[in-house]
């Protein structure tokens, strides 16, 4: 399969070239030329492990099916579990828990996986991943890239916009090939000033002359989103094997949305083949996206919030211009609406569009979301992280009369502090308070994330926004 820019479908490149590059040198993001199509029936009996090697080499046929078999091993033996994805019923709701990786967030899916494609795809070739994070990318692409032969990792993010679970997690990494930067801004300032460095003339000039090529292990990287159709395809397996439909029966798929990967992966699924009703955009405070879906309009002129679901408080959603170019088809009209983007931060497509493509939007607000931690754990006894508090808020508001699948993005002991708040727990310092969720819930803490308080911090360096560029450039003169 040959992959190509949103913004110009003459730059065709191989997998392994869209994997190693990152985004296009246009600024557009590469995409397949088309979606393969599957017959779901064929895979009842595949492990997980076995159905990503077939989805991968279906999108990434450079690889051999062995290979990525042998890679989809090593990948998703890190995660806990019978099996990577874990499932739990709420009457109409399932939850798929995607959190049982090495960071316990659904990131490790991707990341874990990356790794092996980035080192086939360089064959050779030193490369350095720049990565801005909300929160959750940074600490599973650094745990994915440790200790990765001709590899660095650059990881840069919101100082004052993380969870202390999540900023430790970061400050704690080992491997002698990773660097961690808070910086003075938000997300979008990361997120924009990596895709400025990755089109910095003098920046490449530098990395071109010490032979290092930049790539990246945000979800603008192809690489990062193949992996996440493959757990959409499993679960919707997962709920027929489990009686839960017939093998035809529509779902309703609802995602926490940040950065529009992860339901953007679902509607790769749905055009593999997969029987999708809605797709449920759900939002927090930040709610770009709900009023994109609900109007036609674009526009992140707004204000920025934090809210207790901070790897959602996300103005710039980078996956939207793919899902223009599904929903658009033409570059040039992909081209043009990010330009508009660029210039004005506004951009508009019609509603008609979006609702062909099957896609609704709801956000919530952090009172709503904590609500919601409570009535599920009363009512189930199942804790939510805050992101899935925001997804099951929306399932709820749309109300439909379809199955649903409610992702679970991260494990309620990355959020410890809105949990506890949810549940009226009180503890006695960061380990303490996760002693007390253990006890009032029963549900038993991620050993790794217990762990980071008993690690020492090796990065507690906060940055400058302009001072991104500088550290990414001090790296060449290793
Ligand atoms: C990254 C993240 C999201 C947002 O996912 P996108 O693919 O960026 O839309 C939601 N919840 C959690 C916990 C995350 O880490």
């Amino acid at each position: 399969m040959q992959f190509f820019s949103t913004r110009d479908k003459t730059r065709v490149v191989t997998a392994k070239e869209a994997i190693f590059r990152g985004p296009a040198d246009d600024g557009g993001l590469f995409v397949a030329d088309r979606i393969p199509k599957i017959d779901l029936n064929q895979y009842m009996d595949y492990s997980y492990e076995a159905l990503a090697a077939e989805v991968l080499h279906l999108f990434f046929d450079d690889f051999s099916k062995n290979d990525l078999l042998d890679w989809a091993r090593k990948a998703y033996g890190s995660f806990s579990g019978e099996e990577p994805v874990g499932y739990f019923d709420l009457d109409t709701i399932t939850v798929a828990e995607l959190f049982h990786g090495p960071t316990a967030a659904f990131k490790d899916f991707a990341l874990q996986m990356l790794p092996y494609l980035m080192a086939a795809s360089a064959e050779g070739r030193k490369v350095r991943i720049l990565t801005a994070t909300s929160g959750d990318t940074g600490k599973a692409a650094l745990a994915g890239f440790q200790d990765v032969e001709n590899t660095d990792i650059f990881v840069f993010y919101p100082a004052h916009g993380v969870s202390t679970m999540q900023r430790r997690q970061m400050s704690t990494q080992r491997g002698s090939n990773v660097y961690v930067y808070g910086i003075e801004g938000n997300f979008d300032d990361a997120q924009r000033t990596v895709k400025e460095i990755f089109r910095d003339d003098d920046l490449r000039e530098a990395s071109r002359r010490s032979g290092i090529e930049f790539s990246s292990a945000n979800s603008i990287n192809i690489g990062r989103l193949v992996p996440q159709v493959v757990y959409y395809l499993y679960s919707y397996l997962a709920l027929v094997r489990r009686n839960t439909i017939a093998m035809g029966d529509a779902i309703d798929i609802c995602v926490p949305t940040g950065n529009f990967g992860n339901i953007l992966a679902a509607m790769y699924a749905k055009e593999m083949g997969m029987p999708v009703g809605r797709f449920i955009c759900a939002s927090n405070k930040n709610h770009v996206l709900t009023d994109f879906i609900t109007t036609g309009v674009y526009d992140k002129n707004r204000d920025f919030y934090k809210t207790t679901s901070p790897s959602m408080d996300i103005l710039v959603a980078s996956n939207i211009e793919r899902y223009l170019h599904l929903v658009l088809k033409k570059d040039y009209k992909v081209r043009e609406k990010m330009e508009s983007l660029n210039a004005t931060g506004r951009f508009e497509i019609p509603m008609d569009v979006i609702n062909r493509s099957k896609l609704v939007g709801y956000w919530s607000t952090d009172a709503e979301g904590e609500a919601r931690i409570r009535e599920v754990f009363d009512r189930f006894g199942y804790v939510m992280d805050p992101h899935t508090a925001v997804a099951y808020d929306g399932a709820k508001k749309h109300g439909s009369a379809n199955h649903v699948l409610v992702m679970a993005t991260a494990s309620p002991y990355k959020f410890p502090d809105t949990v506890a708040d949810a549940l009226g727990i009180e503890g006695e310092g960061d380990v303490d308070l996760l002693k007390k969720i253990e006890d009032a819930t029963g549900v038993s803490c991620p050993r790794p994330l217990r762990s980071v308080f008993d690690l020492p911090e090796r990065f507690n360096k906060s940055i400058t926004v302009e001072e991104m560029k500088e550290v990414v450039k001090e790296g060449f003169h290793d």
